[in-house]
């Protein structure tokens, strides 16, 4: 077995002669002793001529190759359960590894199931309705499913991206998400995938029960062994040695729910900000160099720098996206991003965030551990009470630099739509003087990104929680609670879809039979 490099312009193919006859070259045999040549990755590069470089691995005739083979789900129906709280990507993946480890898992989702919930999702950006319990981050399939649905991380656990990444394909993705560099499914196609799982899920034996919102927790004895009693709103209950929390970061009901058990909570920096919506047309100018092609995929960019000792940087971007209220209660505004599989729109959004830690907000340290939550939050509300509404308090780039409220704001892709308003002034000092300083650091390295037409709408705050649920990091429960798993995103211990699907057959493979 080999890997080696080729390269291909982009907008031709690749042809499997070309692919073998390559294949033959870096393993000195002739062409008819290749017995495998497979592309393991596809890269594009856009520095001088925009080629596509493709890490090939290749086997000739006589050797012994390792396969992948998709796991084997078990059937669960009378096994032991494991209650997994969220059917987010870490709640959907950790019981995808208990069925193959042969227990059973009883998802609780607070949500509705992913049809109907297309339908809330609808209602908060033509009707300005947020149902709090289902919309862009509650429901099933969680926050990733109505996303850009980007797939890669920089966790480099390479084995267990691998593992999600095939069974997302067995559940309906695209082939190409396991050879791209930046994989990419979009919200036209993750539903579907989302349905497949859950039906796998339950034709193994598992459950699912929608509309239930987890309130609350109790541990009891049962003879000398203990459980966990998981109740949920409207009194319905479910009992279990295990109970898998995979929550997401916007679910503030559970952290308040383990401080008022006095049950341990950690404070975590998070990073907050705004979504920059630049037209699509100008990112690819600017990235291609002036060479854009149509035929080309929509460009994107990654940028960082570092102002007064706090990181400020690019998050979730969305090349051929649209932006999004994904906001999880009637009176805050929160954006972020989101694009179909086709990237085909006419903008290109951002998050372009700053890091924020407990220091940099003395004044909500009267909250303890929920300092960071609180000040989140407050930034939340201010963006909605400047515009009475789910509308996004708006400015130019270029004004927001200046500090001059926009005459004019241009059109946006974000549906409630947005108000020219002074985010100089509605933005917490620091991180205003931050993003500030960073747009013309960007311009340096990305000329034209500084623009009058880049639009700046607030806020992004969702870019991971600001609260951790501890957890022994060798047993991974919960470090006063045993039986209680803190998984996914919510619990602080990942951050995106695939991270947060590890984490989930991480603690999936932790909890004791
Ligand atoms: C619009 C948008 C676009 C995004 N785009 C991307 C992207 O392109 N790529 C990427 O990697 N990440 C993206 N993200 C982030 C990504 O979706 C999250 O990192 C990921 O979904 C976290 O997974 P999780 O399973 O930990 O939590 P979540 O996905 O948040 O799932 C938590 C689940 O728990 C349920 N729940 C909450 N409270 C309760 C309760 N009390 N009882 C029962 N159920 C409950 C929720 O309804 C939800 O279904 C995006 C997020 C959003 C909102």
């Amino acid at each position: 077995m080999k890997e080696f490099e080729i390269s291909c312009p982009v907008g031709k193919t690749l042809s499997e002669e070309q692919l073998y006859s390559a294949a033959a070259k870096a393993l000195g045999v002739a062409r008819n002793k290749v017995a495998s040549a497979e592309i393991v990755r596809r890269s594009l590069d856009a520095r001088n001529e925009v080629l596509y470089r493709y890490r090939i691995s290749a086997s000739a005739v006589g050797e012994t190759i390792e396969k992948y083979t998709l796991p084997e789900y078990k059937f669960v129906s009378g096994a032991e359960p494991v209650i997994v709280v969220g059917s987010g990507p870490a709640g959907m993946f950790a019981s995808l590894r208990l069925l193959m480890e042969g227990r059973k898992p009883i998802i609780l989702e607070r949500g509705k199931d992913v049809h109907s919930r297309k339908f809330d999702i609808a209602s908060i950006g033509q009707r300005q309705i947020v149902n709090p319990d289902s919309n862009y981050c509650f429901g099933e399939g969680g926050a990733g499913t109505f996303s850009d649905g980007k797939l890669f991380t920089r966790s480099n656990k390479r084995g267990d991206i691998r593992e999600v990444l095939r069974q997302l394909v067995s559940f309906g993705a695209d082939e190409s998400i396991l050879t791209d560099a930046h994989p990419h499914i979009g919200s036209d196609k993750l539903p579907r995938i989302v349905e497949n799982i859950r039906k796998c899920i339950i034709e193994h034996g598992g459950e699912y029960h929608f509309d239930c919102k987890v309130i609350d927790l109790e541990q009891f004895n049962v003879g000398n062994k203990k459980s966990w009693k998981v109740i949920c709103e409207g009194g319905l209950t479910f009992s279990a040695k295990n109970v898998i929390l995979a929550t997401g970061h916007s679910a503030k009901e559970i952290y308040r729910l383990f401080a008022r058990k006095g049950w341990a909570l950690e404070m975590k920096g998070f990073a907050i900000g705004v979504r920059a919506e630049h037209p699509q047309s100008l990112i690819n100018k600017i990235q291609y160099h002036g060479k854009y092609q149509p035929f080309m995929p929509p460009a994107e960019y990654s940028l960082v720098t570092q102002v007064e000792g706090r990181g400020v940087f690019s998050f979730c971007m969305c090349p051929g996206g649209i932006l999004v209220p994904s906001s999880t209660e009637p009176s805050e505004v929160v954006l972020n991003g989101m694009s179909n599989s086709m990237r085909n729109s006419q903008w290109a959004n951002a998050g372009i965030v700053c890091s924020v830690e407990a220091e940099d907000v003395p004044e909500f340290d009267k909250y303890g551990v929920f300092a960071l939550l609180e000040f989140q939050q407050s930034v939340e509300h201010q963006m909605f009470d400047f515009s009475n509404s789910l509308q996004a308090p708006a400015q130019r780039m270029t004004d927001f630099c200046r500090k001059i409220v926009s005459s004019s704001i241009p059109k946006t892709s974000y549906t409630p739509g947005a108000v020219s308003a002074p985010l100089h002034e509605l933005l917490p000092l620091g991180v205003y003087s931050r993003l500030r300083a960073a747009f013309p650091a960007f311009d340096r390295k990305m000329k034209g990104f500084y623009t009058d037409d880049a639009l700046l709408l607030a806020c992004e705050s969702r870019t991971s929680s600001p609260i951790r649920i501890p957890r022994n990091q060798e047993t991974m429960c919960h470090v006063d609670l045993p039986g209680i798993y803190p998984c996914g995103e919510g619990a602080g211990y990942a951050g995106g879809i695939v991270s947060s699907a590890i984490d989930g057959i991480l603690v999936a493979s932790s909890t004791t039979a």
